[in-house]
């Protein structure tokens, strides 16, 4: 494999920490049984995370090592192939990014602070636990249970919290990222 795509994988990587990215995000390349490799890759607080991806499938009849899948789901690029095909799958990776100029520019402060913004809410959705309390939540309609240390479910417990300032408000601009947002009041 060319030493080149490995060089560009360290940039991309070295690009994306900040101290706190790589903490809950990364990459990672494994052996499958079949043989082959699997390349993950967290487009999660990138630039790459709603960019739209092309899935590809590469099969050569004759020989069972000569196979390639590449896509993206679930904010997760996801690369899979033969004995060889390592250097492959991380190119397809590359030629992705590089469709989109920009992707190694240092987060904006507008950047930073969505990913703030959303890790405190999903902190909140994680300590307020399973929707298991004993009524149905007190918002109108809603027919959810209530979680224990409050008398809404999850949604409407956080959305009073934003309502009432406590947390901030995402406005997702596309469902499939989930992430592309506006922090700020509604
Ligand atoms: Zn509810």
């Amino acid at each position: 494999m060319d030493q080149d795509i490995i060089g560009w994988v360290e940039h991309w990587y070295r690009v994306h920490c900040n101290g706190d990215w790589e903490h809950g995000q990364g990459v990672k390349i494994e052996t499958l049984d079949n043989p082959g490799w699997w390349v993950s890759i967290d487009l999660e607080g990138t630039d790459m995370s709603d960019k739209p991806f092309e899935p590809l499938e590469a099969r050569r009849g004759e020989n069972a090592d000569d196979w390639m899948i590449c896509r993206v789901q679930e904010g997760v690029s996801q690369g899979s192939g033969g004995p060889e095909k390592l250097g492959a799958i991380l190119r397809v990776f590359k030629e992705w990014c590089d469709r989109f100029p920009g992707w190694d520019a240092p987060l904006s402060p507008e950047h930073v602070e969505l990913v703030a913004a959303r890790e405190r809410i999903e902190a909140v959705r994680r300590a307020l636990g399973r929707e298991d309390g004993l009524e149905q939540c007190r918002e109108t309609d809603c027919t959810h249970l209530r979680v224990a240390h409050s008398i809404f479910c999850i949604d409407h417990h956080i959305a009073n919290l934003q309502r009432v300032g406590a947390l901030p408000v995402l406005f997702t601009g596309c469902p499939s990222s989930g992430w592309r947002a506006r922090a700020g009041r509604p």
